[in-house]
């Protein structure tokens, strides 16, 4: 079948190659062209699909600077240049929430949420020659099977933006939690109202807290988030932060994604279901595919 058109979701017809020997389709309804990459994560690159593909994954999911990356793959005979790498993770955003949407991750009822410290931009100071350190918050909300429901990274620590967060992961689960478990800042405990009156908040940090749950109990502490935490530090590291926060967000979200579907075997069935491998050659066509999702 024939790709929509990216423009207004018609149908397409064939009509020859572009120059770069890509097929090119016009659309049925407003006669608009594209190639057979529109509307992939692919669309507008001169780099193979197999390039594009290695260097995001070394860099979303290890704590690899961009450089690192264009170097390692330099000694694969794949010349990308370190300012691409950092551009590419982007282009999955649209494709990586298609999957997701498609593919859906059961969440849990009882979520965590906690924020981390993110290095954002220096702002000129009198006292430290080379500015003071700004920061901004990287705010995660975790199911108790540490599968990220959703994140937000914020400009500051505020009701406005634990609400933003609990908003989306609402959104994305498409329920409420009964229960939410926050450390002691006081920003969660009226940004949790955004969930309804049938979540519960529990404060705990790292002792746990027995908390009655169903017909049982359960023991809850942060200690799950804290670990998530560990897991993205070295990469926060080798980026030195983020510099600009719309892009920064952007970048979690696809590395979320990355953190839920490479776990427990996720992309392996899904890519199975499609009839294709867990392979460079199969990940681009699940791209491909995404666009229909
Ligand atoms: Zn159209």
């Amino acid at each position: 079948m024939n790709p929509k058109c990216p423009a207004c979701g018609a149908g397409s017809w064939k009509v020859g190659f572009s120059r770069s020997n890509r097929r090119v389709y016009m659309c049925k309804s407003c006669g608009k062209k594209f190639n057979e990459r529109a509307g992939t994560p692919f669309w507008y690159l001169k780099a193979p699909e197999k390039d594009v593909l290695t260097a995001t994954l070394l860099y979303v999911k290890y704590p690899l600077s961009t450089y690192q990356v264009a170097e390692l793959l330099e000694l694969f005979g794949v010349r990308v240049s370190a300012s691409s790498v950092g551009r590419w993770p982007q282009r999955f955003g649209t494709s990586a929430k298609r999957i997701a949407k498609r593919y859906k991750i059961k969440f849990s009822r009882i979520w965590h949420v906690d924020e981390k410290f993110t290095p954002h931009k220096r702002v000129p100071s009198k006292l430290w020659k080379r500015g003071k350190r700004k920061w901004a918050y990287q705010i995660t909300v975790l199911d108790s099977e540490s599968n990220v429901v959703a994140s937000y990274l914020a400009p500051r620590r505020s009701t406005e933006a634990v609400k933003k967060v609990l908003r989306r992961a609402k959104e994305e689960a498409g329920f409420s939690p009964d229960i939410v478990v926050s450390d002691k800042y006081n920003a969660y405990d009226r940004g949790v109202n955004v969930l309804g009156r049938q979540t519960r908040h529990v404060r705990a940090h790292f002792e746990g807290k027995w908390i009655p749950y169903g017909k049982g109990a359960v023991l809850l502490s942060n200690n799950r988030i804290e670990r998530y935490h560990s897991e993205i530090a070295p990469k926060i590291r080798s980026m030195r932060g983020v510099k600009n926060l719309e892009r920064g967000d952007c970048f979690f979200q696809i590395y979320n994604f990355s953190h839920n579907f490479s776990k427990k075997g996720r992309l392996r069935r899904i890519l199975g279901q499609l009839d294709l491998k867990l392979s460079l050659e199969g990940l681009t066509k699940l791209f491909y595919m995404a666009r229909d999702f």
